[in-house]
């Protein structure tokens, strides 16, 4: 299959060095490249500013903004059957961005904010018969926020994680995940190095891929 990754933060500047993120590392998303790349996938993966290596294989498209994003997964989700939105898009950016540095005593004590495009919402119409796994970060309990966003944003497949735990999500190499599918059951994964949370990703994405024209012929 050709598929489409999104992984770590965007920057949303205020001026050349001064920006809005997030605690994202991109090594979720990374370790999703790096297996579907081993599986023998074509794999794009679009990359907010992180410091990582890109997984061997790999095409890597590097963005800074989510409109960066947007752009890149709109330029590659045609050629693509998968989309794993797995990047932690900043929803807010600032209203006004200076091309040059903001002197302190020209800067209000308030930022004036604007929201960010959603890009599953926008690409929503574009799906046809793609598969595509969006991510839930939360703090506390992410199930319900998880049901709610994977029929929001009409996604096949949402993993959902407690990013509040300080062994388990942002910046760390392990992950506890429950993948929150369509249809079927929910699968609460226990704690795993992220290689192995990307294998159980990319492995429910070939079944979903694969199950897909015997779906459409039933019909
Ligand atoms: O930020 P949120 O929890 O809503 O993110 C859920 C899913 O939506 C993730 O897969 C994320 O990559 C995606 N998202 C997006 N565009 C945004 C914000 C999030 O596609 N502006």
């Amino acid at each position: 299959m050709r598929i489409l990754i999104t992984a770590g933060p965007t920057r949303e500047h205020l001026d050349p060095v001064r920006f809005l993120s997030n605690r994202s590392t991109g090594k979720m998303g990374f370790a999703i490249a790096q297996c579907a790349a081993a599986r023998g996938h074509e794999v794009v993966l679009v990359a907010g500013p992180v410091a990582l290596a890109s997984p061997p294989g790999v095409r890597r498209v590097d963005v800074v903004s989510a409109c960066d994003m947007l752009a890149a997964v709109e330029e590659h989700l045609p050629a693509c059957e998968a989309l794993v939105m797995c990047a932690a898009v900043a929803d807010w950016r600032p209203r006004q961005a200076s091309a040059v540095k903001l002197k302190k005593r020209a800067m209000a004590p308030v930022l004036e904010l604007e929201a960010n495009p959603d890009i599953l919402a926008t690409i929503r119409g574009r799906k046809e018969n793609r598969i595509f796994v969006g991510f839930a970060a939360e703090t506390g309990d992410p199930l319900p926020e998880g049901r709610r966003k994977l029929t929001e944003k009409g996604l096949d497949l949402l993993v959902a994680n407690d990013v509040s735990r300080q062994d388990s999500g942002f910046a760390v190499d392990f992950n506890c995940v429950t993948l929150l599918p369509i249809e079927g059951p929910e699968q609460q994964l226990p704690l795993l190095p992220k290689l192995k949370v990307a294998e159980r990703i990319v492995a429910w994405v070939e079944q979903a891929l694969a199950a897909r024209p015997q779906k459409e012929t039933q019909k």
